[in-house]
């Protein structure tokens, strides 16, 4: 199944991975913007966590550093919330908004947040999904049998659902992280609130563009289940 050398491919997806790159590139530059900016409170990415965990209350949650710029995470099986070189040691507005994410990410976690329990759940799910789907989509295709190629279709959708229940988690983390950081007096101007709203909603727009790029891809699967069925009825 030549994908790439399909014209139809770029039609269809090609916007879609546009659309990620023009938001990763947003996210970048505002992420380079506010970690210029230092925060006025004067503390680090690991201080402004070890802050807020202390302040709501999480001592289940342990901090540590890990490798890359903007790896930052937070792991709901370990309780383990890794800073990534981008925020761990820096002072600025833009890693304070990052780590209050990731914090959210926890608190989310310990309030046993409905749609963080459903975006765990459906990782199996996603996982076999888009391993097997694009198997039984060649399989269903090749053999011509429709009703195959549509289960495959359905299979590496999960990675559109996964994708999509993943926004609103997103979203919740972010508003967290922002309801944290003024709780804790953290947002001392105008200016320093800006920016880390700023760089939230930058880091949305990501989860926005892989969303729609996942469902552009199915989109572009259903196109070929379409096409192998009119050629399957074909007269001849
Ligand atoms: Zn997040």
């Amino acid at each position: 199944m030549p994908i790439q050398g399909d014209p139809l491919y770029w039609l269809i997806v090609g916007p879609a991975i546009l659309i990620m790159l023009i938001a990763q590139w947003r996210m970048q530059a505002t992420f380079r913007k506010w970690g210029d900016v230092p925060n006025s409170v004067d503390l680090e990415g690991n201080q402004i966590a070890a802050r807020l965990l202390n302040a709501f209350n999480m001592p289940e949650v342990t901090v540590q550093g890990i490798r890359g710029e903007l790896t930052d995470n937070y792991n709901p099986m370990s309780n383990v919330l890794s800073l990534s070189q981008s925020t761990v040691r820096e002072e600025s507005v833009a890693a304070m908004a990052v780590v209050a994410h990731e914090v959210g990410h926890a608190q989310q976690d310990a309030q046993n947040s409905l749609l963080m329990r459903i975006r765990s759940g459906i990782v199996p799910l996603v996982h076999f999904g888009s391993q097997l789907g694009p198997l039984v989509f060649i399989a269903g295709l090749a053999a011509g049998i429709g009703w195959l190629t549509w289960i495959g279709i359905a299979l590496f959708g999960t990675a559109f659902l996964f994708a999509l229940v993943t926004l609103p988690v997103e979203i919740n983390a972010s508003n967290r992280a922002m309801e944290m950081l003024e709780q804790t007096n953290m947002l001392a101007s105008q200016r320093e609130r800006r920016g880390a709203r700023a760089v939230l909603t930058a880091a949305a727009w990501t989860y926005v563009a892989g969303m729609l790029n996942a469902l552009f891809q199915v989109f572009y699967f259903i196109s070929l289940a379409l096409r192998g069925q009119r050629r399957g009825d074909g007269p001849n």
